[in-house]
């Protein structure tokens, strides 16, 4: 086995090297060396089952051997050249993601991270409308540039209060609240949405949300939401940009989280599980909206060979080991079991929430220092019992069920028992 440094000295590089910023989960956090499907180890050869993917990135499996075959192959035969020479690759994925994706979305172009997806999707939406402002919802994420940063409306991820501004961004509720129904807080978050669009619907470009909000701690709106939202947006000519980085690729039980909505975005961005892992990202729209970037536009390594080949890979290995129902069931199976033991320890668990295999459960929901402490000490004893599990939520007080979509129900089982013994420990 190779030899490897240990997590005392990395955290040490890390203190000494990364930004201050740079935060990591444990009190003692493993070093992570080799990932094998829905595992992972450390540099003592502890195996871990991994319920958070790298945050829905792993949905095909850490180093799924079909998928590395097919990116090594192509590594060795070409490795970059740029979208202004024709190669195979992206002319087979962007033909393929127009297969994949709903509705009229026939184009689409590749860029390499989640921001710069919805960096792009916010431009070709000003460019598009010729309109300025955005809306997005509170507590939403999307990224890390100067404008998704704008338009992220989580305040522990927002670095800049003159962002909003500068952005041209309005907020409006989110379409939950707690202690509110979820079709009361999906009215309030309609009704804000009708009075920004009557008062300036002129001025806006595009509205851009999560279909299911991620890190804000697992949020699925009401059936009926996004239809609603789509019409308003409609009548004052204003975009719906689907941001589909954390929910998109079978995720939530449908290849789309939007999907459960029926309805069709004028853009949709995708990255994470798209490269299960190798930098991939994507803005797809219509035919009649791509035609507003009129300019000529390249990107550097958006699209090149080998995240394209990956790309395929990954599509092809979902369809092929049917991922997407595979999600739908055992997300199915997952929620349950969090359920019932949501029903067993209500002191502990006071709300579980989600689609497919993007489970949150949160804790103490009333009390949210207790619950972002009792998040914390349930992640350590976890890992500790062999189970990587993420945390999320507007008070970090929500555990985050993201596995890889190729757990099985015997994972499932054994993550469930210790938790149960994880959480009888502490209550
Ligand atoms: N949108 C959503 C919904 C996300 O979850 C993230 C990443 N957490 C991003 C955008 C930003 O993606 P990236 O980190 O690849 O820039």
């Amino acid at each position: 086995m190779a030899q490897y440094s240990g997590p005392d000295h990395i955290l040490q590089q890390r203190q000494q090297h990364f930004y201050p910023c740079t935060s990591h989960f444990y009190q003692t956090p493993p070093q992570i060396v080799k990932g094998e499907m829905q595992y992972l180890y450390d540099h003592e050869n502890r195996r871990y089952t991994d319920f958070f993917a790298g945050v829905s990135v792993v949905a095909c499996g850490h180093c799924n051997p079909d998928i590395v075959r097919r990116t090594e192959e192509q590594l060795r035969t070409l490795q970059h050249t740029c979208t202004i020479y024709l190669t195979q690759p992206n002319a087979d994925l962007a033909q393929r993601m127009a297969e994949v994706l709903p509705g009229t979305l026939k184009r689409t172009f590749f860029v390499n991270s989640g921001s710069e997806a919805n960096e792009g999707a916010l431009l070709l939406a000003r460019l598009h409308t010729g309109k300025r402002g955005f809306i997005a919802l509170e507590q939403g994420l999307h990224g890390r540039t100067y404008l998704t940063m704008s338009v992220t409306g989580l305040r522990m991820w927002r670095t800049d209060p003159q962002l909003e501004a500068d952005g041209d961004v309005t907020f409006i509720p989110r379409p939950y609240e707690r202690g509110m129904s979820g079709e009361e807080a999906a009215q309030r978050s309609l009704a804000a949405l009708r009075k920004v669009l009557e008062e300036k619907g002129g001025e806006i470009a595009a509205m851009i949300a999560e279909p299911i909000q991620g890190n804000a701690g697992i949020i699925v709106p009401p059936a009926g939401y996004f239809a609603e939202v789509k019409a308003l947006l409609a009548q004052h000519d204003v975009l719906f940009i689907a941001d589909e980085i954390q929910t998109g690729f079978g995720r939530t039980g449908e290849m789309f989280a939007i999907e459960h909505y029926g309805v069709q975005p004028d853009i949709v961005t995708m990255a994470k599980a798209l490269g299960n892992g190798v930098p991939v990202a994507a803005f797809a729209t219509t035919d009649e909206i791509a035609a507003s970037f009129n300019r000529p536009s390249a990107s550097t390594f958006g699209g090149n060979p080998v995240s394209a080949v990956t790309a395929l890979a990954v599509l092809d290995y979902i369809e092929s080991h049917r991922l997407v129902q595979r999600s739908k069931q055992l997300g199915g199976i997952l929620q349950e079991g969090l359920r019932s033991l949501a029903a067993r320890y209500p002191q502990a668990i006071t709300e579980v929430r989600g689609a497919g295999l993007m489970i949150g459960a949160e804790l103490c929901g009333e009390d949210p220092p207790h619950g972002a402490a009792l998040v914390d000490d349930v992640l350590e004893q976890m890992k500790d019992r062999g189970f990587i599990i993420g945390k999320n939520g507007v008070d970090r007080n929500v555990l985050a069920f993201q596995p890889p979509l190729v757990i099985t129900e015997e994972d499932i089982a054994g993550m469930l028992t210790a938790l149960e013994e994880t959480l009888r420990s502490f209550i």
